[in-house]
C-alpha cells in the first residue's frame, strides 16, 4: 500500500472540503482532500444560498439568520456565528474575483437575497450568485425573452416563460432552432462550443433577430467554461442587450466553474486533490468508539493509498451523497469513519414523511460534533458541509451556505490548533 502524509486531509470535494483544504493551505498547512468523485457542485446551481425560507421566503439573509440561530441552538448557523458566515462569504468573493478563470465574479452578498429564476421559472433566492446570473434578478427584469434552443432539449423556455408570467414578470419564450449531433445536445457540449469564438459568433447571430426589442434575454446557463466571463461579455455585446444564465438541468456548467474556482485556489496554495480516491478504511489509537484517527485508506489506481495526517475534515455530504445511510434494520450509520450521529428520529417515530415535498425526519441527521463541529467520535475531525446535523438545507435553501461557511470555520478551527495564522 502506498503511503502519504499531510497535516490534515480533507474526505470530500463538494464546497466544504475544498473551502475547508483552500483555507488550511493558505495558512500554511499541507493539505490533500481525497474524495470518491466530484461533489454537489456538478448537479447544483453554482449559487451560495444562505438562506431562501425560514419558512416564509428570506428578503435579508442577515436578519433571517439572526432568527434561526435564537430558535435553533442546534443548527449549523448556530454553531459557526452569522460573523463567520460573513466572513465566509467575503473570502469566497474575494477568492474567485483572483481565481483561475479571469474576469469571472461572485456578486450580491449577505443583506439581500436575489430572486433568480430556475429552468421551471420559479424564482428562487439567492444571495451571492456568479456576475453572468445577476440581470435576472426578478427585482430589476423588464421585458424579458427566455430563449431555449431545440438542440438543448431539457430547457423548456415555453414552461419557464409562463411560470414566470404567472409570477407576474413580461417574460415571453423564443426558441432558436439549432440542431447539434448528439454528443453536443447537453450544457457541457455546448458550452464548450460557446467557449469558441467562431461559433459563438455564429450562435448569435442567429439568436439576434429572435431578441431584438428585449431589455433582457435569459439563456440556459452554458456560457463557456473556459472563459465564461469573456463568453458573456460578448453575447450581451453581440446581442445587444443584458444577458443572464438561467441555471439547467445537471450537469451543471456553473458549478463546474466553481469546483474549477475552487480547486485552482487550493492548488495554487499548495494543497492537492486527489478525485477517485473513495475511503474504505481508517485506523484510530483509541478503538472504534474515541481516540485520534491517525489515516484513512483509499482505493485509488493502482493500488490502495494510506493517507495519514495530524486532523481530518470530514466533508462527505451526509445522507444525499450516501455517506450516511440506512442498513436493513432502518439503523442509520456513518460510512467513512463509523462516527456517533445526531439528529435522528427516535425510537418509533417516522423515518419519512408521506409527502414528497414535506420535511423529511431523515433530513436533519448528520454527524455529532461539538460547538466547534469537532466529531464527538474523534478527538482530530472536525465535520464540515452536509454531514453536519440540524439543517434542512431543501426546504431552507441553505445547502451551498452551510457548505461554505462551515468549510471556512472548520479550517479556522483546524488552523489555530496547528499553529497556522488563519482568523476563527
Ligand atoms: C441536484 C442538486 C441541487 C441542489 N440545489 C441546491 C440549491 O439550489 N441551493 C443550495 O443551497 N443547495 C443546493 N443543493 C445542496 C447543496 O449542493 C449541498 O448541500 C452542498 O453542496 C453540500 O456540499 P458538501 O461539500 O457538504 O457535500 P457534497 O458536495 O455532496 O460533497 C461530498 C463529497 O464527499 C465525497 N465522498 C462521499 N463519500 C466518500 C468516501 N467514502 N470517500 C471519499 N469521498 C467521499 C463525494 O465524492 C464528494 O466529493 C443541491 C444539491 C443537489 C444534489
Amino acid at each position: 500500500m502506498r503511503r502519504r502524509r499531510y497535516d490534515v486531509v480533507v474526505i470530500g470535494a463538494g464546497t466544504a472540503g475544498l473551502v475547508a483544504a483552500t483555507r488550511l493551505a493558505q495558512a500554511g498547512a499541507g493539505v490533500c482532500v481525497v474524495a470518491r468523485g466530484f461533489g454537489s457542485t456538478h448537479l447544483a446551481a453554482g449559487t451560495i444560498d444562505v438562506l431562501g425560507y425560514a419558512p416564509e421566503r428570506v428578503e435579508r439573509p442577515l436578519d433571517g439568520l439572526s432568527r434561526l440561530i435564537a430558535a435553533q441552538p442546534e443548527h449549523p448557523y448556530s454553531r459557526i456565528g452569522s460573523g463567520a458566515v460573513s466572513a465566509a462569504l467575503e473570502w469566497f468573493a474575494t477568492t474567485v474575483a483572483s481565481g483561475v478563470l479571469p474576469g469571472y465574479t461572485y456578486v450580491g452578498g449577505i443583506e439581500r437575497n436575489l430572486l433568480l429564476p430556475t429552468a421551471l421559472g420559479v424564482l428562487k433566492p439567492s444571495a451571492l450568485v456568479p456576475a453572468s446570473f445577476a440581470a435576472g434578478d426578478a427585482h430589476a427584469l423588464r421585458r424579458v425573452a427566455v430563449a431555449g434552443i431545440t438542440a438543448l432539449r431539457d430547457f423548456h423556455a415555453g414552461l419557464c416563460a409562463e411560470n414566470l408570467r404567472a409570477a407576474g414578470l413580461d417574460a415571453h419564450p423564443v426558441t432558436l432552432a439549432l440542431e447539434l449531433d448528439r454528443a453536443d445536445t447537453g450544457t457541457l457540449g455546448l458550452a464548450r462550443r460557446l467557449d469558441d469564438a467562431q461559433w459563438r459568433a455564429g450562435f448569435c447571430a442567429r439568436l439576434a433577430p429572435l431578441v431584438g426589442g428585449f431589455d433582457q434575454v435569459g439563456l440556459p446557463a452554458i456560457l463557456g467554461l473556459r472563459e465564461p466571463h469573456a463568453v458573456w461579455r460578448d453575447c450581451e455585446q453581440r446581442l445587444g442587450c443584458a444577458v443572464f444564465e438561467i441555471p439547467a438541468l445537471p450537469p451543471s456548467v456553473p458549478g463546474m466553474r466553481l469546483f474549477e474556482l475552487l480547486a485552482g485556489a487550493l492548488r495554487a496554495a499548495g494543497g492537492t486533490v486527489a478525485i477517485g480516491a473513495g475511503v474504505v478504511g481508517h485506523r484510530r489509537d483509541g478503538g472504534r468508539a474515541g481516540g485520534r484517527v491517525l489515516s484513512v485508506q483509499a482505493d485509488t489506481a493502482g493500488s490502495p493509498t494510506s493517507y495519514e495526517a495530524d486532523a481530518f475534515v470530514l466533508a462527505s455530504g451526509g445522507v444525499h451523497s450516501g455517506a450516511i445511510a440506512l442498513d436493513s434494520h432502518w439503523q442509520a450509520h456513518e460510512l467513512v469513519l463509523g462516527l456517533p450521529l445526531a439528529g435522528l428520529p427516535g425510537p418509533g417515530e417516522p423515518r419519512f414523511a408521506p409527502g414528497y415535498f414535506d420535511e423529511q425526519p431523515f433530513a436533519r441527521v448528520g454527524v455529532a460534533v461539538d460547538e466547534r463541529l469537532r466529531a464527538l467520535g474523534a478527538s482530530n475531525v472536525v465535520v464540515a458541509g452536509a454531514s453536519l446535523p440540524g439543517a434542512v438545507p431543501w426546504r431552507e435553501g441553505s445547502g451551498e451556505g452551510i457548505a461554505l461557511a462551515s468549510g471556512y470555520h472548520a479550517a479556522a478551527v483546524l488552523a489555530a490548533e496547528l499553529g497556522a495564522g488563519v482568523a476563527a
